[in-house]
């Protein structure tokens, strides 16, 4: 059995259904993201779990046990939330050994396992300091030693880094999952940032409407998206409409091209999906040649951003700047190049 796992968890407030029929298992050491848009239901999850919500039914077990009636402090979970929510009149190594403290372990066993919090965060030699006296970033690393030092079986973290400016955000990203490994503890992170999502977890779950649209790594998910929802929250994708020439085989036909994407395709219609960077200028080594004309061209430096018309259909893509070509204008007339296997069939 899973180390955590989520069973048939359902939550209303009133007639409000915000999370339906959610199902979820974590592995010992894994790190999960719960990804979605403002109200789609994923705090709400995270606080079921941390036991500040009750579920209106579902099974939520921990280490195989069944927690959904444990209080909050019964279960053995540490938590992070976006706001730093330090205790102002208390030091920094005071916030970090106060789980510990309330729990009544020893003076001398809060001071190593404090100095061990500090160490792990970088700010040994802070741990004198108020919370004002500390940037963001730092603020919310000691909320994390905080949540650590008492050894939880799992960290929650809820949208630690919207507080935070772009920056530090990516380096304490990266400075999370460094330390998440090194303890190896079992962590769910909410987030609506998709970026954030892809490059720290080993698995996303793409939450939409109070459902779990796709559980996958983050290769899978936005490499293969099970919903049209997914396709569109997760990068960027050029959606196209193409006419079912033969439902059997998938041959379709997009502007005037004939591509055979070898699955049954119902329907006379169906939904294309292709991100930007499967698309070249030119056909190159493409197995499938589109042609378009150029209706928009973005000057980035190494990337150019283009847009063409496919006979009244619009597909985005970019390009690599190399000094040796010059861009296309708008106007050209251009062969596109992509491959048939790089098109998603979007459902749902
Ligand atoms: P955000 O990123 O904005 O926090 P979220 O995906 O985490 O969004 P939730 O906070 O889980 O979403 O909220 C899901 C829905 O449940 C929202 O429509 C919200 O208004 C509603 N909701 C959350 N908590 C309560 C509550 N205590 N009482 C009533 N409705 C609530």
């Amino acid at each position: 059995m899973s180390f955590l796992t989520i069973e048939n968890l359902e939550k209303s407030f009133g007639a409000n259904r915000v999370v339906k029929d959610f199902d979820l298992s974590v592995e010992k050491g894994e790190f999960i993201s719960l990804l979605g848009p403002s109200g789609c239901g994923k705090t709400t999850v995270l606080r079921m779990v941390a036991g500040f919500e009750t579920p209106s039914s579902g099974i939520i077990r921990i280490d195989g046990q069944e927690v959904v009636r444990l209080k909050p402090n019964q279960r053995n979970i540490g938590m992070v939330f976006q706001a730093y929510a330090l205790f102002p009149n208390l030091t920094v190594a005071q916030n970090v050994g106060f789980g510990l403290k309330v729990k009544g372990t020893p003076k001398s066993e809060i001071d190593t396992r404090v100095a061990e919090m500090l160490d792990l965060i970088g700010l040994s030699d802070l741990g004198g300091r108020y919370p004002f006296q500390l940037s963001g970033g730092q603020q919310q690393r000691v909320a994390l030693a905080r949540a650590l030092a008492p050894r939880p079986q799992v960290l929650l973290l809820d949208e630690p880094l919207s507080a935070l400016d772009a920056k530090i955000r990516v380096s304490l990203r990266n400075e999370i999952r460094e330390i998440q490994r090194r303890l190896g503890i079992t962590t769910i992170f909410v987030t609506h940032d998709q970026e954030e999502a892809l490059s720290m977890s080993d698995r996303v779950v793409v939450m939409h409407e109070g459902i779990a649209d796709q559980v996958g790594t983050p290769f899978e998910i936005y490499n293969a998206p099970a919903t049209r929802f997914v396709a569109n929250f997760v990068g960027t994708l050029n959606t196209l409409e193409a006419r079912v020439l033969d439902p059997a085989s998938g041959r379709v036909t997009l502007g005037q091209t004939e591509i055979a994407l070898n699955r049954p395709l119902p329907g006379p219609t169906a939904t294309l999906g292709l991100r930007p960077e499967m698309v070249s200028l030119g056909r190159g080594t493409h197995d499938t040649a589109l042609s378009g004309t150029i209706t928009e061209v973005d000057f980035l430096g190494s990337v150019i951003r283009l847009r063409a018309d496919l006979g009244g259909q619009s597909l985005a893509f970019d390009t690599f700047n190399t000094n040796r070509i010059a861009p296309p204008k708008v106007g050209d007339r251009v062969e596109l190049g992509i491959d048939a296997g790089d098109l998603l069939v979007i459902e749902g």
